[in-house]
């Protein structure tokens, strides 16, 4: 493709993307293709050349689209939000279309350097301490920042003469799977991961996770790492950090503080209270690309101190070398797993200089309040109950009558394509998750949702 063809292809392409972002909530929210279905119309040998972008877009439409899951529709209330504001979505189009690879300062020096400059404005837009100005980076996913946090960890606790067999780590049962993948894969067996109990709002107790250690202590083990959650997957629980931290800190235990979703809400001053206790963690991460609105992938990942981390992750052959690393600059390459790096940077700045925090703070206040109203309608029909407080923009409830009916009732709101939620389970009792995020969602659709809840629920006979 010649910058010429891609020129005119490319507005085509913009214009279909704005399109599908005007229409998306006209489509079912998740696809009903079989199995195999799309693979079989979009079979066939590879192509040998020159087909028109117009056939690619038929493709697009008669056999993608409806194979999608509509993350960006307003009736989506699965998993968590995936916002990808059109501003955010140029700034990662610029990136493809530089093509370059920021592994290290010298590779690309403004890749790097916007990449401290944006994670310095998070520092300060989401209120978080001093000592992580510079200390940022931006990863993929949530799970790679947590898998960072272990290894920065266990290097901290080897490099002070623990045995690396006897580390074990900590979280409440409501902590996400990324947190026994990532000590998985550095080793350490989920046989190591201690689940701590949890309070009648799903947070962990401090006293159960100082019983724990201290007993452990006993036992010849190394207690080496605490996951605290704001925000838990099933139910946005917070875990209380402050006084988390506080049973850490005589045992030199990293404290870990995962705000997948939640932290983000930190946008707005009077939601703070989400990153309370922050300043006592030694990483922190909160995801760009859940509810802010910065296209997938971006995590914002921070470490209190970079030594440990710096530590674990470095590696210089002489093909890596550079003067301006030998003097100082940052290498992100060393700050995560893999070498190379996108420019995420862009897409970050973007969204903050296009649109600016303002409607990012607004649909985050509107999506709180909104959730509280939905929280009252659950309420108010005796049918339900609500199983975990309602904290942000998270509900979870079920039918009184029991788990089967729960069940019933998830999978009709789901067949029904107009709308997405997803079930869980809170101290085995099962539950449908309501996640308030997206960035087209308004009042009027958690009304339909509520609506269609309740005609769901007349006739299913509950
Ligand atoms: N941590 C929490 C609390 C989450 O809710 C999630 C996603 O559900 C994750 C981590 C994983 O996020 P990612 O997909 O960015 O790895």
């Amino acid at each position: 493709m010649t910058p010429d063809e891609f020129r005119s292809a490319g507005y085509e392409l913009i214009d279909w993307i704005a399109d599908y972002h005007e229409r998306v909530g006209e489509h079912r929210v998740a696809s009903d293709v079989e199995p195999g279905q799309v693979r079989a119309a979009l079979d066939g040998p590879p192509p040998e050349g020159g087909e028109r972008i117009a056939d690619l877009i038929a493709d697009l439409d008669d056999s993608i689209v409806p194979g999608l899951t509509h993350w960006q529709s307003p009736s989506f209330h699965a998993y968590f939000p995936a916002n990808a504001a059109l501003s955010s979505v140029l700034g990662d189009l610029v990136s493809s279309g530089l093509g370059v690879n920021g592994f290290s300062w010298v590779t690309s020096p403004a890749v790097t350097e916007l990449e401290t400059v944006v994670m310095d404005w998070m520092v300060e837009l989401l209120g978080l301490p001093d000592q992580f100005v510079g200390n940022g980076v931006i990863q993929d996913s949530a799970s790679s920042g947590t898998l960072c946090a272990v290894l920065a960890a266990r290097d901290r606790a080897v490099d002070s003469g623990a045995d690396p067999t006897r580390l074990v780590a900590y979280s409440s049962a409501q902590a996400h799977s990324s947190i026994e993948k990532g000590l998985r894969i550095a080793g350490i067996p989920a046989a190591r991961l201690r689940v701590i109990g949890h309070d009648d709002a799903f947070a962990m107790q401090p006293d159960a996770l100082a019983a724990v250690i201290a007993q452990d202590i006993v036992d010849g083990w190394v207690p080496f790492f605490v996951c605290a959650t704001a925000g838990t997957t099933s139910s946005q629980a917070f875990d209380p950090v402050t006084a988390i931290a506080a049973v850490c800190r005589p045992h030199h235990i990293w404290v870990h503080l995962d705000a997948a979703m939640a932290g983000i809400a930190a946008l707005c001053d009077e939601l703070r209270w989400v990153n309370d206790g922050v300043e006592l963690v030694d990483s922190y991460l909160t995801n760009g690309h859940k509810w802010m609105g910065v296209v997938f992938d971006c995590t914002f990942f921070w470490v209190a101190d970079r030594a440990p981390l710096l530590r674990a992750l470095s590696i210089l052959p002489a093909y890596l070398r550079s003067d301006a690393a030998d003097s100082g600059a940052i290498d992100y390459r060393d700050w995560q797993v893999p070498l190379g790096r996108r420019f995420r940077a862009l897409k970050v700045w973007f969204l903050l200089r296009i649109d600016g925090p303002e409607p990012i703070r607004t649909m985050i206040r509107d999506h709180v309040a909104w959730s509280q109203l939905v929280d009252q309608w659950v309420r108010a029909d005796d049918r339900f109950e609500v199983v975990a407080p309602t904290a942000l923009n998270l509900l979870t409830f079920a039918v009184r009558s029991g788990d089967g009916p729960t069940q019933d009732l998830v999978g009709a709101i789901n067949a029904s394509g107009e709308a997405l939620v997803t079930p869980t389970v809170l101290d085995e009792q099962r539950a449908i998750r309501v996640s308030v995020g997206g960035q087209y969602t308004k009042l009027g659709h958690l009304e339909l949702l509520w609506e269609l809840i309740q005609q769901l629920a007349d006739d299913l006979d509950l």
